[in-house]
Formats: structure tokens, sequence, C-alpha cells
């Protein structure tokens, strides 16, 4: 079934081939970036970083904090992720840099991506995902919109469900990346919080639509 998803959602958008970045950490940096705010702020204050040249882990990491925040404002919540920002690059140059955690299996990298503070799961299989190309699904606000209507009436999966079917159907971290970008576009252009299902490619598997109206109400 995801496998179909995929397939109908690439028809419909063509591929994202996400993430636009230069190197893993810049990848890292911006999953924080874009934690509450859309991409294109998050894209600034990667800009931002870039032109100061601190865009290294070593570099963040002796920053002041305050210098940190001023920089990365244009992403919103930048004391908070400034300070998320540090502990992420304190985090990189204690494993022994990008290459050492690259040697590490995905489980036990996940596990240590979810100790630095302000990683949740969805932060940590992003980074997972897009910076360190390991077959992972991420299961954001997206995913768990779509999935829910899509399985409606019946409730949608749980997040842990939804992941580890994603994962065993789709395998590389290739077409899991992709999916997860094409659910993103989806779920800005048609399955918004106000669903716009004119057109949607999905709608023949679709189980809810707000227009459709329920039999019972049909009666009356
Ligand atoms: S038919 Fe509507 S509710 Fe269903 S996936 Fe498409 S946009 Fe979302």
């Amino acid at each position: 079934v995801y496998r179909e998803i995929l397939d109908a959602l690439i028809e419909q958008h063509g591929p994202q081939r996400w993430w636009p970045a230069e190197d893993p950490f810049e990848i890292m940096v911006g999953a924080v970036l874009v934690q509450r705010t859309a991409w294109r702020n998050a894209a600034l204050a990667i800009r931002a970083l870039k032109e100061a040249g601190v865009l290294r882990p070593d570099r963040l990491d002796d920053l002041r904090r305050e210098a940190l925040a001023a920089l990365i404002r244009p992403a919103g919540f930048f004391r908070l992720k400034a300070r998320r920002l540090q502990s992420m690059a304190r985090f990189v140059v204690a494993a022994g840099g990008l290459r050492a955690l690259s040697a590490q299996p995905t489980a036990g990298l996940r596990a240590a991506l979810l100790t630095i503070r302000g990683v949740g799961p969805e932060t940590a299989d992003a980074i997972l995902g897009y910076a360190f190309e390991r077959p992972v699904f991420v299961v954001d606000a997206y995913a768990r919109r779509l999935s829910a209507r899509l399985a409606h009436p019946a409730p949608g999966p749980s997040d842990a469900d939804l992941k580890a079917g994603c994962e065993r159907e789709l395998v590389s971290a290739r077409d899991l990346n992709e999916l997860h970008a094409l659910i993103v576009r989806h779920g800005q252009v048609y399955c918004r919080a106000m669903a716009a299902c004119d057109g949607c490619a999905l709608r023949p598997r679709c189980g809810y639509h707000p227009e459709r109206v329920p039999a019972e109400r049909q009666l009356s």
C-alpha cells in the first residue's frame, strides 16, 4: 500500500529530491531550525550561518550563545534553537565527528541522537534519513493526518505501526525520504487541515472526504 501511495504522489507532484544541503551537518542543523517553522525561515538562518562561516560542529560549539541566537533569528524560537544547535554540535564533536557517527548502526545512532536536547523522534529520523541515508520513515504531523484520513472511518495507524509499515515495504532510504517529502508537499497542497480533495491522487483510496455525506444524513 505504501508503494502505491508513493507512486501516486510522485505522479501527482513529481520527485521532490530533498534535502537541499551541502553536507550532513547542514542537514542536522536544518532539522533543528525547521522545528515549528516553515522551511524558508530555516533556510534564511542557514544562509546566515554559512555567511558567518560557522556551519561546522566545532565553530558552532565555540560561538557565543547570543551571537548564534542572533544569526538564526529568522527561524524563530532562536534562543531555544541556539541551545539545541550547540547541544547537537557538542554531540558531534564528542562522538569524534560525522565520520565516526556514520559508522554506527542505525538503532544505536538513533538512540544516541535522541539523547541530544531538543531532538525527538521526528528530528532524529529526519537526520537519520537525510543526513545519514538510513532507511527510516519520518512520522510527522502531515503523515499522521494523511494516514488517519486514508484509514477513515477506521482509526489511523499508531506512529510505530506507520513507521514500521513504511520501512518494511519501501526498504530504501531513497524511497522513504521521497515518501516523507511527498507527504509534506501533499499536506500543503491537498491534504491540508481543511482538506482540498478535488484532484487529489489518493482520493480513490481515501475514506475521508469532507463533502461526502454520511448515509444516515442522506436519509434525513
Ligand atoms: S482525498 Fe482529501 S482527505 Fe483524502 S488524502 Fe486526498 S486530500 Fe486528503
